[in-house]
């Protein structure tokens, strides 16, 4: 597997404004509740890390409509269940950012928390909480056969980007089916205490930080290939999640507002994020030199 990532960020970045993309992500049984393009499904270490980084503000559930399968209602809609209960992904949060993937002109689009609009390079990519998913891709998309997105920005922008397409031998991290549960896909135990409009939240893109931080402590403290959930890790991750303060949560309200007044400059992710204590990264140039 070898691709080439210099200024493109298609994994990063929900470019669907830039080229006529179908929406690949509706396909199957299950329609995610929010509108967010590539979320990053995060283990249950992934999200430990985070919380324990400080980081726990930087999270956001999924949930999805039931079409077909098992489900269970969730003020008056059926959402997909395991064992009777919500079943979610923990992801990390899209914000608008002034972004110029594909050497395009710079636009505001929906962009990884993470992402460094200027150089279109992962401010986590050495720490330890960088997601096994971002880590592993698109490797898993191969070792499946499934389309890459490297190839649909190769279909609908053009250039080359995966240059190898050998599946990597390693697909241990893979995570479908049963084995699934507790370790990626996760199963809230209490539907009743989320009839409070919170599908409503979801589906309009505004979760609220305690939302947030409900979902990411049960993932916390889940169990592999269970729907236990322990509760005094609950607990501190709970409130781990809301305390957090990091540059990533303080971050989000300043683009939304920007995006909203300003000129779509990838510099400013220095005043934005950097200026806030976000990881700086090295620039192609840099990677190049290695
Ligand atoms: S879509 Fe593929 S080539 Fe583009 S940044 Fe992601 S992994 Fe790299
Ligand atoms: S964590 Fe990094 S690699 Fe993963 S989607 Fe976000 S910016 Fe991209």
């Amino acid at each position: 597997m070898e691709v080439d990532c210099e200024n493109c960020a298609g994994c990063c970045v929900d470019w669907r404004a830039l080229a006529d993309v179908p929406e690949h992500e509706r396909r199957g049984p299950q329609e995610p509740l929010d509108d967010t393009y590539n979320l990053v499904p995060l283990t249950r270490e992934d999200v430990r890390a985070f919380v324990d980084a400080g980081l726990g503000d930087a999270m956001t559930p999924r949930l999805w409509r039931a079409r077909e399968g098992p489900s269970v209602e969730v003020d008056g809609h059926q959402v997909a269940a395991v064992a009777g209960k919500p079943a979610f992904f923990v992801g990390l949060r899209k914000v608008p950012k002034p972004v110029a993937p594909f050497d395009t002109d710079p636009r505001w689009l929906p962009t990884c928390a993470f992402l460094d609009p200027e150089t279109l390079q992962c401010r986590i990519h050495d720490d330890p909480e960088y997601p096994a998913e971002c880590g592993a891709y698109p490797g898993h998309n191969l070792a499946l056969d499934v389309e890459t997105e490297c190839e649909r920005v190769e279909e609908h922008v053009g250039g080359d980007r995966l240059l190898d397409d050998t599946p990597p031998g390693e697909t241990a991290a893979l995570l479908f089916g049963p084995e699934a549960v507790g370790q990626k896909v996760f199963v809230y135990p209490e539907p009743d205490d989320l009839a409070d409009g919170l599908v409503d939240r979801l589906v309009a893109g505004e979760p609220t930080d305690v939302d947030r931080a409900r979902f990411v402590a049960v993932a916390a403290a889940s169990a592999p290939g269970t729907t236990a959930v322990e509760p005094t890790k609950r607990e501190q991750a709970y409130e781990a999640t809301l305390d957090a303060d990091s540059w990533v949560g303080r971050a989000v309200a300043d683009w939304a507002t920007r995006a909203d007044s300003d000129d779509p400059d990838p510099a400013l992710g220095e005043r934005v994020e950097a200026a806030r204590g976000a990881p700086e990264t090295p620039g192609w140039d840099a990677l190049r030199s290695e």
